[in-house]
């Protein structure tokens, strides 16, 4: 029986109204155009300060895909998740800005999330995003054999040292912090200075963790180089999987650059790279700790087997699953009600700032195939149910 289905669990913390209003919202993502339009405009309303746009917004994909605008206003929804089993990783995201102080202001913000999750036992992890912390062309230079000028190579430095500020600082304090993952050509950047902190900081245990995105050929065997490394130099790794987010925009590029893709030439490829990993991390589960970021069910009941199978326990400290805010409540609520250990990451910043989050989030679900229609179901069945 599909684990999965009950959706008087997954929507135990929603209201009736909060149930209208996510079909509602469900509904307008389900059409292509809508959502076109929509981001456009959102975008635009925003940037030009259109009084009534933060309104819509604050409504509509902000209440249902966000925690609030700042840490603070995100503690209740914390504390429901936690007390139905579920909990918390706080994503501060604002996107898009390339500005020195904008970096800088991202660390203090993550530093803040740290110090505050170390004391809260419904957050287990922290998280940022490489081009919070740094500008994507320069990680592209980084990683690639090409020299960084002076003034590169310090900013570089800069954005090393933020890397090196907030591993210390959950080093110090014992909360495990994830690294996500972005385009494929700012990733050996990433990857090299992951590597690194961990080799630095996950002696004892993993508190540095990376991201892999399945949807990449050869990336089960960086993992497995990765686990032969911290082998050989006595470290532990942690690595959160996800099918990865960027898909048209790598085929894009590696058609437009004549360089052959760097994505698995089908879906089935990268479900298949995806269990493999999922398989080969539980089998190393000494060494490597496993954070499963998807919102897809027959992955989520492959982990379930594959624990089954490995006689590991639920709540294994190294095995966690997550999913986003505001998706797969129906995976989430109920892995939470069967005594897994699962973490959704919950988005928070100021509205304005949080809108190409958002904007992305509603074009994912436009996208993904399934994803929608998936949501709308569920919503009906719960509406139904309750008979609203
Ligand atoms: C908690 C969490 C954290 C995340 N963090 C990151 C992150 O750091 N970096 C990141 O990039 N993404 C991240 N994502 C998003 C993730 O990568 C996926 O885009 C998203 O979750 C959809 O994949 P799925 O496994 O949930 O669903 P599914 O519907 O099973 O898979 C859809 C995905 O499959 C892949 N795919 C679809 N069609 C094809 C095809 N024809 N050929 C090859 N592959 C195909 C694509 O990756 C697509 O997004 C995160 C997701 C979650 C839940």
């Amino acid at each position: 029986m599909n684990p999965f289905s009950n959706t008087e669990t997954a929507f135990q913390l929603k209201s009736n109204q909060d149930l209208k209003k996510a079909k509602f919202l469900f509904l307008c993502i389900e059409k292509p155009a809508l959502t076109k339009f929509g981001t456009v405009f959102l975008n635009t309303a925003m940037k030009y300060n259109f009084p009534f746009a933060k309104g819509i917004v604050k409504d509509t994909l902000f209440r249902h895909f966000c925690g609030g605008e700042t840490m603070q206003k995100c503690i209740p929804v914390i504390q429901n998740m936690y007390s139905k089993g579920v909990s918390s990783i706080l994503d501060y995201s604002v996107e898009g800005k390339e500005e020195e102080a904008t970096f800088d202001h991202t660390v203090q913000e993550t530093v803040k999330i740290i110090n505050f999750a170390a004391d809260n036992p419904a957050i287990p992890f922290s998280v940022f995003k490489p081009t919070g912390f740094g500008r994507l062309g320069l990680y592209e230079k980084a990683g690639s054999q090409q020299l960084l000028s002076d003034s590169e190579k310090e900013e570089w430095q800069r954005v090393c040292n933020r890397y090196y500020q907030v591993c210390e600082l959950s080093h110090t304090l014992g909360l495990p912090i994830m690294i996500d993952a972005e385009e494929s050509w700012m990733q050996t950047a990433v990857d090299d200075l992951t590597e690194e902190l961990m080799k630095k900081f996950n002696q004892e245990k993993c508190i540095v963790w990376g991201t892999l995105q399945m949807y990449r050929k050869g990336r089960l065997d960086f993992l497995k180089s990765q686990r032969k490394k911290a082998e050989n130099g006595g470290y532990f790794i942690g690595f959160k999987i996800v099918r990865g987010a960027y898909m048209e925009k790598e085929r894009e590029r590696a058609q437009k650059m004549g360089y052959p893709s760097p994505i698995q030439p089908d879906k089935e490829s990268t479900d298949r790279q995806y269990d493999e990993a999922m398989n080969f991390m539980l089998q190393n589960i000494d060494r490597i700790s496993l954070y499963s970021g998807t919102h897809n069910e027959a992955s989520n009941e492959r982990l379930i087997e594959l624990i089954a199978q490995y006689g590991l326990k639920k709540n294994h400290p190294k095995i966690w699953f997550g999913q986003l805010y505001g998706m797969s409540d129906n995976i989430s609520f109920n892995l939470g009600k069967l005594g897994y250990n699962i973490a959704k990451y919950l988005p928070y910043g100021p509205i304005r700032n949080v809108v190409p989050y958002l904007t992305r989030r509603a074009e994912e679900n436009t996208s993904v195939a399934g994803q929608t229609g998936r949501e709308l179901s569920l919503l009906r069945k719960e509406i139904l149910r309750r008979g609203i």
